[in-house]
């Protein structure tokens, strides 16, 4: 699979350092929001990038491998941060993976960070945040509304941290022809609406150019946050239809099954078919 890629971050308005890292190098993508203020938050985002880069060059990437890097993070962050100081960080991303002769987006999450699909003119949001506010709105207690603007917002209920072992959430979907994905930190969420994100996307044709507008445009709306966005574009896929898999399909195949029963939670979401 052939990908176009684009990519940027801003320490915003407000904040003083910019505790984001990104990663955008075939074949993993992905944004890390750090935690921890002081020098800490920074360098845990960017132990991740150092982690999940070591699979940079490859033609895919094995989920045991991502997992690993999940782990490999927490690790050094355990080593790295002193006795008694918080830090930690986000990561959401995708890695291409193959299976059985056919390509597919394995998408990673922990953290409030987004991974988004723009497939067929439609946004979806892949990934599901670990955040306060998801739990409430799981529960039915709020609403998108109040969610917004809920004091709790910020809130996070996992990351890559010092005092437990990394939980994140896997999710393994078809690479359509014509997706775009975006992956970003809740800088550029926080501040522009998902119809915004969608108008960016389709609207602006190179990757690298809608990567900057859509950190500009959250930047004019306040940049109250650090600020990152990654843009991949599959240039060209692996030829297969879009097919909806089940976990089921994967074990039958033998494939992957092994992770997926490791995987707590994992789901292959329907994919919607192209217009
Ligand atoms: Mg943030």
């Amino acid at each position: 699979m052939r990908t176009t890629w684009g990519s940027a971050t801003d320490r915003g308005s407000v904040r003083r350092l910019n505790e984001d890292s990104l990663l955008a190098y075939p074949p993993i993508f992905l944004v890390a929001d750090g935690m921890g203020g002081h020098a800490a938050g920074d360098v845990a985002s960017r132990l991740a990038v150092e982690e999940f880069g070591q699979l940079a060059g490859r033609s895919a990437a094995d989920p045991d491998e991502i997992h690993a890097c999940f782990r490999r993070t927490a690790l050094r962050l355990r080593e790295t941060v002193a006795a008694g100081r918080t830090a930690g960080t986000t990561v959401a991303g995708v890695a291409i993976a193959a299976y059985d002769g056919s390509e597919y987006w394995l998408v990673f999450n922990i953290g409030d960070s987004r991974v988004y699909r723009l497939s067929g003119g439609r946004l979806e949001q892949i990934s599901v945040d670990h955040s306060v506010v998801q739990d409430l709105l799981d529960r039915g207690e709020i609403d998108q509304a109040q969610a917004l603007a809920h004091p709790h917002r910020h809130m996070i209920t996992r990351a890559i941290e010092t005092r437990a072992e990394p939980a994140p959430d896997y999710w393994l979907i078809p690479a359509g022809t014509a997706d775009r994905l975006l992956i970003c930190t809740d800088g550029l969420t926080t501040e522009l609406s998902d119809d915004r994100l969608a108008r960016v996307l389709t609207q602006v044709t190179d990757p690298q150019v809608a990567a900057e507008a859509l950190v500009a445009e959250a930047l004019a709306c306040g940049g109250r946050d650090n600020v990152s966005a990654v843009v991949v574009d599959v240039a060209a896929a692996s030829g297969e239809p879009d097919v909806e898999l089940t976990v089921e399909d994967l074990d039958r195949r033998a494939v992957a099954a092994r992770w997926i029963e490791e995987v707590d939670g994992a789901t292959v979401p329907r994919t919607e078919e192209s217009a």
